[in-house]
């Protein structure tokens, strides 16, 4: 089905906002069947807002933003006002907007009133991140969407407006993946080619972030998609950490949990990000004890007795260091398994033995300490966003290993 995606906002025209909800939703919308063929961006401002719906030929219309409480928030107003379409309130949406502002101690203004008001055909998509609820709507023979601007408002709609276009359109309903990690997307890619050919009605998407592939399978059927997740998972097995709808750091925690296993870290380059990941998993309290980041030498001598001797011959960023940085910490936590890592995130600091982006990492668990390294490319924020996902791969491989 033909596709168009507006996104309305002043400042995705001044450069303020890049527009990452297009790429979102066409992301999204792709494995599904649904090819996004125009995009356009334009200006808080009724006569764009016609313009645009005069010049679309496609089938389904999805815009975002403008949906706020505001004046300059126009976007449904004037898109029932193109369609002559009434908006009339609706009182379970009023109903639902005043206990999201008394859920968030705030209070309601009457401008957020309007936020209630939809044409009386339209499905409301409930908004549970913020006050602006989005809407579907079928006219003149189109389908026709609104979602809120902000990707955290958005993102979880967009799953709601898939469930309601999967009853209006033919498209396949059964969706399932991996996320890998310790292979790159174009490795994959090479390895994936018979994969293509050999299941031609299985739309198989990788999604490449930061030292993590997802790949996202998507038919008809299951009947259609499981031999093609068998074989996937058959080949690439060692590289699986999880279901592609489950983070790492999330199946990490939830693998420590089942194993009733307490996990303790000591971080330099990563400066606490492998921790913020773990606390980002609700209930992380049960399985994670602590971190400390010991970012400068003295501190690693000073808080786990690092011996100086080990940091002067072989470097902070060594095995011995990170070995020496496990073992310390285990010996004075009461955790199961502990974590360190170590390493040069960059612009400066390396040498031709350890270039930017050596990290080395150190794991305690069972009394036996075992070290790994690796270099990863990439800028600093990159290095050491690997860094941490590297860091949790080991922790899950260690685990599977006890769980065997
Ligand atoms: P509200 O005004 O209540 O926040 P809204 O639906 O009117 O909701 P906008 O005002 O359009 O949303 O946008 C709010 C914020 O969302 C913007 O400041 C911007 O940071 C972000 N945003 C808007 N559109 C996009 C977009 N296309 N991509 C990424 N971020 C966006
Ligand atoms: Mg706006």
């Amino acid at each position: 089905m033909k596709t168009t995606i507006i996104s309305i906002g002043d400042e995705l025209l001044t450069g303020q906002t890049l527009n990452t909800n297009l790429t979102y939703l066409a992301k999204r919308l792709y494995p599904l069947g649904i090819q996004v063929e125009n995009a356009a961006m334009i200006r808080d401002d009724k006569a764009a807002i016609f313009d645009a719906l005069q010049n679309t030929k496609s089938d389904l219309v999805i815009f975002t933003g403008g949906l706020g409480p505001t004046q300059d928030d126009l976007t449904k107003e004037s898109i029932c006002a193109y369609y002559h379409l009434s908006l009339v309130e609706r009182p379970e949406v009023l109903e639902r907007i005043s206990s999201y502002f008394k859920r968030m101690k705030r209070e309601m203004k009457p401008t957020n009133k309007k936020q209630a008001y939809f044409p009386k055909s339209a499905v409301v998509l409930d908004n549970h991140n913020g006050t602006a609820p989005g809407m579907l709507v079928e006219v003149e023979g189109k389908t026709i969407v609104l979602l809120p601007g902000p990707p955290s408002e958005l993102q979880p709609m967009v799953e709601t407006m898939i469930s309601h276009l999967k009853n209006y359109l033919d498209v396949p309903l059964v969706q399932r993946g991996y996320r890998l990690i310790g292979i790159g997307e174009s490795d994959l890619e090479a390895e994936m080619q018979d994969f293509y050919l050999q299941y031609p009605k299985v739309n198989i998407a990788p999604y490449a972030s930061v030292g993590e592939v997802v790949f996202i399978f998507t038919a008809k059927d299951e009947a259609l998609l499981k031999p093609a997740l068998r074989a996937f998972k058959k080949r690439f097995d060692r590289y699986i950490v999880g279901p592609h709808d489950e983070s790492l750091e999330s199946v990490v925690v939830h693998t420590l949990m089942d194993l009733k296993k307490v996990i303790s870290l000591v971080e330099s380059c990563s400066g606490g990000m492998l921790a913020s990941r773990i606390v980002n998993v609700p209930d992380a309290s049960k399985v994670f004890k602590e971190s400390y980041v010991l970012y400068d030498n003295h501190s690693k001598i000073k808080h786990l007795g690092i011996n100086h001797h080990i940091i002067e011959k072989f470097g902070a960023v060594s095995e011995q260091c990170v070995y020496e940085l496990a073992y310390q910490l285990a010996q004075r936590t009461a955790a199961d398994i502990t974590v360190s890592i170590s390493g040069i995130a960059g612009p400066s600091g390396g040498s031709e033995e350890k270039p930017v982006g050596t990290v080395y990492f150190g794991l305690h668990t069972e009394g036996k300490t075992q070290t790994d390294y690796k270099i990863f490319s990439g800028d600093r924020q990159m290095v050491r966003q690997k860094a941490t996902s590297y860091a949790l791969y080991l922790v899950l491989k260690a685990l599977m290993h006890d769980e065997n």
